[in-house]
Parts: structure tokens; C-alpha cells; sequence
């Protein structure tokens, strides 16, 4: 519900825009997918996405001959929800995570701004809440902030935060993090990292030395990078995943700030380009304003 009160407070809805494109039309033919065109890329979904949209309504429109604008809405849902990639639900459905792996360790990615630092808080609390024993690292260990803000979450959360001095490396605080996961034997251990993106080669280093230092301590580690996005800023948000996805393997996305934007089109577009599944939105400040992504969900809150 909180998905639709979020979306919902866009006055410049998805659903709204739609209505605009198709009045006083009762077929759908060129004009309507010129309109359409124009919704799906002011709504962020991104040139190529929206391309591949609108051909795909072109061939069915061909194909039948004809379409009906009253049609529009259910088409547009069965296209888009097909180039959605949500997580195995019945990994995310309740905050679950893979048995067999533990501690299960997901090191957090992401520029800094992007609410990296929040979802790993919201998720902690989301673990905890469900009897898991969470351990945070405070790997980036360039912004004090970053550290401090953190260490906010574990106070608030109850769980332990392992930090190192401002500058330390930041692998060696992985390091730590990950063996007190196993010390403490932990469910889990959420590895917060530095969001420089100076260069790429720079991050790519960066990255692949943190995930070795947790590999001396748990060989399969990390389980989980999960690369997370402003959703709120668009077009930027596409072009961090393709920089991150250069600099390291990810195998997770969490797309906040979904509250109050009008760009959520943008998961639309990430989804299709990346093909990763989308684990977890964020649709505001609280603990409880993180969810598990679900397509059909998403879908049809994009609509109202
Ligand atoms: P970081 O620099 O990536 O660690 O970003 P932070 O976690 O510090 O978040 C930056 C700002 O975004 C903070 O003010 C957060 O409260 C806010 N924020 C994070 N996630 C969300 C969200 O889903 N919705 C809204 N409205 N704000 C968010």
C-alpha cells in the first residue's frame, strides 16, 4: 500500500499522462503511439525500452488490425510486466534469504546519495525484525558521515556495526566484518562500501580486493551485490548500473526513492537493459519503507 500512497503523490502520473495521450481516440494508430512514445520516455522508461515497447504494440496492433484504445491499458501492462525482472519471489516475498549460507554475506554498492546507507538500516531492521542476527560493516571508510550514520542504524536496529578509523582500508574492514559474522555466528553480514566513482579503475580495484578479503573468510562470499539506485534521478541511475556492472558483478538491485517521483519508469528501463533482478524498492525514510520488488505489484501501482 505504502507503493501506491508513494506513486500516488506525483500529480504527473504514468496513469494520468496515458489518459492525456489517448483522448478522445477510440483506436489505437499512429498518433496515440507517437503520444505513448512520448509518456513512456518523459516517464524515464528510457529511449531503447520505449522503443522496444512501442514496436512490440505496433506488431500486435498489425497483427489484429486493429486496437482499441480501451486496450491500451491492459496491453501496455502485459508488455511491461515481461520486461520486468523481479527476484525468485519466494526468496524476497518476507525478507528471506537462501538457507544453507551462513552467515550470508551481501556487500552494498552504490554512489553515495543514493541511500545505500538507509537500506542496509532498513534492511537490518527487516532481518532482525524476522529473528536473524545481522552484523554491519562500515566499509566506507571515506565519509565519517557514512560511518557514523550507520552506526546509527545498528544502535537503532540492535545490531553490531564493525568499524575502523576514517581512511582505514576499506577492505580491511570487510575483512573484520565478515569474521565477526562468523564469530558471533550470524545470519547475516551486510558490507557497506565506499560510492567513489572517480575512475573506473579505481572502483573495479576497490571492489574486487573487498570481495577477496571476504572470500579468505567464507570461500563462496559475497553472496549477494546489491547495487543500489536512486530511482528518483532517471536517467542518472541507468548510467551508475552500467558503470557498476563494468566494475564488478551484480547480482541484485535495490531502486529507492520511489516515493513522490514521477520517474519510476526508470526500474522499466533498468530491468530491460541489465536483466537483474530487482530485489527491493525504497518508498521512504523508515525501517518499513523498504519492500521486496514485485512485478505485478509494481505494475499495476504504476497505473493509478
Ligand atoms: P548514501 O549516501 O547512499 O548512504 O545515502 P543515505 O542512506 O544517507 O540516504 C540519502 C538520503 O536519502 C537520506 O536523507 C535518506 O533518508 C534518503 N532516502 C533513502 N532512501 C529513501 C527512500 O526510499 N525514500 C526517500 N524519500 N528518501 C530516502
Amino acid at each position: 500500500e505504502s507503493l501506491d500512497k508513494g506513486l500516488e503523490k506525483s500529480k504527473d502520473s504514468f496513469f494520468s499522462k496515458l489518459g492525456k495521450a489517448i483522448v478522445g481516440k477510440s483506436t489505437v494508430d499512429d498518433e496515440v503511439l507517437d503520444n505513448l512514445e512520448e509518456v513512456l520516455v518523459t516517464s524515464d522508461v528510457g529511449v531503447e525500452t520505449t522503443l522496444k515497447i512501442i514496436e512490440r504494440i505496433q506488431a500486435r496492433v498489425a497483427k489484429d488490425k486493429y486496437m482499441g484504445t480501451s486496450d491500451l491499458d491492459r496491453i501496455l501492462r502485459e508488455e511491461i510486466a515481461g520486461l520486468l525482472t523481479e527476484s525468485n519471489a519466494k526468496d524476497t516475498e518476507d525478507f528471506e534469504i537462501p538457507s544453507g549460507k551462513k552467515p550470508y554475506v551481501i556487500m552494498v554498492v552504490g554512489v553515495n546519495g543514493v541511500g545505500k546507507t538507509t537500506t542496509i538500516g532498513k534492511l537490518s531492521a527487516q532481518f532482525k525484525k524476522r529473528g536473524k542476527n545481522v552484523v554491519l560493516g562500515a566499509a566506507d571508510t571515506f565519509r565519517a558521515a557514512a560511518v557514523d550514520q550507520l552506526k546509527l542504524w545498528g544502535e537503532r536496529v540492535g545490531v553490531p556495526v564493525v568499524a575502523k578509523g576514517m581512511n582505514t582500508d576499506p577492505s580491511a574492514v570487510a575483512f573484520e566484518a565478515v569474521k565477526e559474522g562468523v564469530e558471533r555466528n550470524a545470519d547475516i553480514v551486510i558490507v557497506d562500501t565506499a560510492g567513489r566513482l572517480h575512475t573506473k579503475v579505481n572502483l573495479m580495484n576497490e571492489l574486487s580486493k573487498i570481495k577477496r578479503v571476504m572470500e579468505k573468510v567464507v570461500p563462496d562470499a559475497p553472496h549477494e551485490v546489491l547495487l543500489v539506485l536512486d530511482g528518483s534521478t532517471g536517467q542518472n541511475a541507468v548510467i551508475q548500473a552500467r558503470e557498476f556492472t563494468k566494475a564488478t558483478e551484480v547480482t541484485a538491485l535495490a531502486i529507492t526513492k520511489l516515493d513522490g517521483t514521477a520517474k519510476g519508469g526508470v526500474v522499466i528501463g533498468i530491468s530491460d537493459e541489465f536483466k537483474i533482478p530487482v530485489k527491493y524498492i525504497g518508498v521512504g525514510e523508515k525501517a518499513e519503507d523498504l519492500q521486496p520488488f514485485n512485478k505485478m505489484e509494481f505494475v499495476d501501482s504504476f497505473f493509478k
